[in-house]
């Protein structure tokens, strides 16, 4: 339903694609069954967490035109859960409606090299870096960086995953080789004080909302909690929120952004690093499910669908913690704490590293 004049805005009723079906697909399909919208999930196999929550969904390859263009049918806006789908599928989809965000923000942000050099062109702080295409160049590159550091896969990297540390002494060589030899680049090893990172919403009137900034410690590469608010100097927060602003402006964002980053503390006083910026909901707003007045997953969908952005207003201090593998098996006594709110994410079959659910806590 697009009422007339309203420049692309959509209404109640609007039916909301979403490109791959995990849990954050779950989560958007839930907070858009309150907003009278019907989500429609593309998803890979019939057993991902989101499929049981949508009316409908269509399953099929991402380079599986005949699908992709069943799902566009039946759908009046499409988003995605996941950068990584490949850009023919996210160009073949907005050649036949709006896609937010768009196609140009997923070409820089899945690529680490393209997506380090817009935010450093941006004027915005980042960890050293310098592009690897094979293994001489990444003898130079550790030349000129030095050790220890990180060599990352330009492309489909996440949870420290297309990642390998180079320690001193390390052979170059079987590093590069364990990535597969694909195009990479090595970064600076950042010795921060803490990890943090931004959740904001910018409409399709270019409304720019922030939450609270949020604090996160990874066990494994992975997200184990995030702590609102972080515990971070006020203007410290408002400079990180600056700066999401700065980046979501620069890529004409539609939707939820998350920019993760570091903070390191120098001679001359603390300083915030961008380490990656993540083009849809993130794990670090789970929080805003329980813990703010409009949830990350809301927010997403009234900016893509042109509504007026709601409140980011928190609700208390909070705690969230990431329920991974067999953490699971604790669900009941976690259900028994009076303050504590789960979120499973009916994943039938729990794996070490999966993400299961989560947990949110209001702290005193
Ligand atoms: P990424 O996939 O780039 O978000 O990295 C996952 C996690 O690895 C980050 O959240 C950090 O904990 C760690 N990490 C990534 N890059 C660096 C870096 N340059 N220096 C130190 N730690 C890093």
């Amino acid at each position: 339903m697009t009422e007339p004049g309203s420049f692309g805005a959509l209404g109640p009723g609007a039916r909301v694609g979403v490109v791959g079906a995990g849990q954050l697909g779950r989560m958007l399909a839930l907070a858009g069954a309150r907003l009278g919208l019907h989500s429609v999930v593309f998803a890979n196999s019939p057993d991902e967490p989101a499929i049981e929550v949508c009316g409908a969904h269509v399953i099929g390859d991402y380079a599986d035109e005949a699908a992709l263009a069943r799902f566009a049918d039946q759908v009046d806006v499409v988003t995605y859960e996941f950068e990584n789908i490949p850009a023919g599928a996210a160009e073949f989809l907005a050649a036949r409606l709006p896609v937010r965000p768009g196609p140009q923000v997923l070409a820089i942000t899945q690529d680490r090299l393209r997506e380090k050099n817009f935010i450093a062109g941006l004027g915005l702080d980042v960890a050293p870096y310098v592009a690897v295409e094979d293994p001489g160049a990444l003898a130079r590159a550790v030349g000129q960086i030095g050790r220890p550091s990180i060599l990352k896969t330009r492309r489909f990297g996440y949870d420290g995953k297309g990642q390998v540390l180079i320690r001193e002494g390390g052979d170059l060589a079987s590093a590069f080789r364990s990535l597969g030899g694909q195009s990479a680049i090595l970064e600076g090893f950042v010795q921060f004080k803490a990890e943090i990172s931004v959740v904001a919403a910018r409409g399709l009137n270019g409304e720019f909302v922030a939450y609270d900034v949020c604090q996160n410690v990874h066990e494994h590469h992975i997200l184990a909690t995030t702590s609102v608010p972080a515990d971070i100097a006020p203007s410290l927060a408002r400079r990180a929120q600056e700066m999401a602003r700065t980046i979501a402006e620069a890529l004409d964002y539609v939707g939820v952004i998350a920019v993760e980053m570091f903070l390191v503390e120098t001679a001359g006083g603390n300083t915030l690093l961008v380490n990656e910026v993540a083009p849809r909901v993130h794990n670090s707003g789970h929080w805003t499910l329980d813990g703010a007045a409009t949830s990350q997953f809301e927010q997403h969908l009234r900016a893509i669908c042109g509504f007026p952005l709601g409140s980011a207003r928190r609700l208390g201090r909070v705690e969230m913690r990431n329920l991974i593998g067999d953490d699971i098996l604790r669900w009941r006594e976690i259900l028994a704490e009076p303050d504590a709110c789960l979120h499973l994410y009916g994943k039938a079959e729990s794996r070490s590293g999966r993400k299961m659910g989560h947990v949110t806590r209001f702290l005193p």
